[in-house]
């Protein structure tokens, strides 16, 4: 796992005066209305819903299990098997239903997400399956679904070292702004859209970033510090979502 230092708190002059008008009239560093819920696949082992404005991402976790098939098997671990799939109608422009490149990408991203939050070593021979589906799609859907994923893993009592919360920091011509929707992901004045998706443990250790722009070395530290704010705050959501899970059940 790499590690970032949150060492810049200097945010770039365009930044700091502010002038950006983001198309939904928020600041530059507040994510959209984010929700969290564990337990919403009865059947799973583990289940979350994370929910970031119109992208609602549901997880759920089986196993741990003996790995099938055999020949897949290693004796000195165990292993996270990811599957994202965006649903037809999570998007206006329906979505061929099925495996395809983007989806096979993300799920292979999701899973180094989340595989150093998890300890394996306690499985060897063994897999966890977690299956991501995108109900509504309003761009940052791999972000949404590594924080469901990871809520879910923790809800299946799978253990592990921390939760791994993320988002997407976006440059959009020169200003960094957090949790993009799709109409930011699209903005094309100036510099265009750089978009950043970015995951880290709740002690700031970074366990996935990718980048699909251009950026600076300066602004791609102060991403990482942005990152680092709002992760701070899923992170909240989710450990509020596993709680008030505990509670429902003590009352039961
Ligand atoms: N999208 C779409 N159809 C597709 C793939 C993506 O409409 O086949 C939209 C959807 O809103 C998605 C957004 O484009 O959230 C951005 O997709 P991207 O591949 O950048 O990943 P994401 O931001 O969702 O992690």
């Amino acid at each position: 796992m790499a590690e970032f230092k949150v060492k810049s708190k200097i945010v770039s002059e365009t930044n700091s005066k502010n002038l950006f008008q983001r198309p939904d009239g928020r600041g530059i560093k507040e994510m959209r209305e984010t929700e969290a819920k564990v337990g919403v696949v009865p059947a799973a082992d583990g289940s979350a819903m994370f929910r970031t404005g119109k992208t609602i991402a549901i997880a759920a976790v089986y196993g741990p299990k003996k790995m099938h098939p055999q020949h897949k098997q290693d004796p000195a671990t165990g292993q996270i098997r990811c599957e994202y799939n965006m649903i037809s109608f999570s998007v206006d422009e329906r979505i061929r239903p099925g495996r395809n490149r983007r989806a096979m990408e993300i799920s292979e991203i999701t899973k180094w997400a989340l595989e150093p939050s998890v300890m394996l070593d306690k499985y060897p021979s063994q897999v966890i399956d977690v299956h991501i589906n995108i109900i509504q799609a309003d761009a940052g859907t791999r972000c949404a679904g590594i924080n469901a994923a990871s809520l879910a893993l923790a809800h299946a009592g799978v253990p592990m070292k921390d939760l791994v919360s993320s988002v997407s920091v976006g440059k959009l011509d020169k200003t960094l702004v957090v949790d993009l929707t799709k109409e930011e992901e699209d903005f094309e004045e100036g510099e265009g859209p750089t978009d950043i998706p970015i995951s880290m443990t709740s002690s700031g250790k970074v366990t996935h970033m990718q980048l699909d722009g251009k950026i600076g070395v300066k602004q791609l530290q102060e991403s990482v510090d942005l990152a680092k704010e709002s992760c701070e705050e899923i992170y909240e959501i989710q450990k509020k979502a596993l709680k008030d899970a505990v509670d429902m059940e003590a009352k039961k």
